[in-house]
This record gives structure tokens, sequence and C-alpha cells, in this order.
């Protein structure tokens, strides 16, 4: 498969499928660096699509078809059913907004650095633009979807 455009992307160290525009450099949820020949499980060409095909990847096979429907049937269903090594990148986000709900790196980044964690603060932001859990208000601006 080609690099371009927007793909799923599995990590060979934690088996985790996380969305990337081409190729990424490290992990979003373990933090180790990708291979270059890391395992792009499908390439699609919108961002929104990219959404659903995370979701579906880190979804085990037997559920895949219903969430298939539901998030096709609603573009900006909000999942319930986040994978579990999300959970505590939400609550760094969570922590980086402010009284209504935006964040920027700027307030992310010393949130990532309290928690301990490596991530960039910008792939944090691509990684949960590409789940749905933020939306771009302007340049350098995101909305948390809560
Ligand atoms: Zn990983």
């Amino acid at each position: 498969m080609s690099g371009a455009g927007w793909n799923v992307v599995r990590c060979g160290a934690c088996s985790t499928c996380h969305g990337h525009r081409g190729i990424g450099r490290v992990c979003p949820h373990c933090g180790q660096k990708l291979e270059s020949d890391a395992e792009i499980v499908i390439s699609v060409s919108t961002a929104s699509e990219l959404r659903i095909e995370v979701a579906l990847a880190n979804t085990p096979e037997e559920l895949r078809d219903n969430l298939r429907a539901r998030l096709k049937s609603n573009q900006k269903l909000i999942q319930q059913d986040e994978p579990i090594s999300f959970h505590g990148l939400a609550q760094v986000l969570i922590d980086a907004t402010d009284q209504k709900g935006v964040l920027t790196v700027q307030s992310l980044q010393p949130a990532l650095d309290r928690n301990g964690d490596s991530l960039d603060a910008q792939d944090l932001i691509d990684m949960a633009e590409s789940q749905g859990m933020l939306v771009r208000l302007r340049a350098d601006y995101w909305q948390l979807l809560e």
C-alpha cells in the first residue's frame, strides 16, 4: 500500500492502531518509535474516514460491523467505547482545556509533562482530532468534545 493520504498505522510494539497523515514517527499510545515498515492497515482520503477506520481497527472483530454501522450513520457520534489505552490521554486533554473546553499546543504540553508523558502535544492533538475528540476552531485552537 502507498503511504500517501491518511493512514491507519499499527504499532509493532503495542499492536494498537492510530491515524496519521502519511506515516508517523512515534506511536501515540506507547511512545515507541515506529519502524519505517510499520504496518499500514488501510489508507483513506479524508480525516473523517480515518476516524472510523481507526476506531474499527482497535475494535474486536466481532463488534466491528455494529460499530461501523453506528459510525457511518452518525459521523459526529462520540464513541462511548474508546480504546482503553486512550482514557489516560483523554484525561490529559481535559486537564489542558480552559473553562470553555478550548485547548492549545501551549496549554497541552505542560499537561503532558505533568503526566510524565513523552508524547508531543501536536501528535496527541492530531490523534485526538482524528478520533473525533477535538474539533479545530481556528489555527492552534481546538475544542474538546465530551
Ligand atoms: Zn505502540
